[in-house]
């Protein structure tokens, strides 16, 4: 059975999955919840479940943009 995306909640099918964080992903769906850039297995950072890129995560600004997002 096909799982459901983390991000929009479709059918993930397995020529379009992530799989990372414990959760699957159309690629596409797979971007930084700060900027929305695209991501992949290599370049993402995971925080609290959730994907992130490198500059965000570096800059340890998600302590404020979770708050910005909520
Ligand atoms: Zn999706
Ligand atoms: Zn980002």
């Amino acid at each position: 059975m096909n799982p459901p995306c983390a991000r929009c909640g479709k059918i993930v099918y397995p020529t379009e999955k992530v799989s990372c964080l414990d959760k699957n992903w159309h690629k596409g769906c797979f971007h930084c919840e700060v900027c929305k850039m695209t991501l992949n297995m290599k370049n993402y950072k995971g925080y609290d479940k959730k994907p992130y890129c490198n500059a965000v995560y570096r800059l340890g600004s998600l302590r404020r943009s979770r708050h910005a997002l909520t």
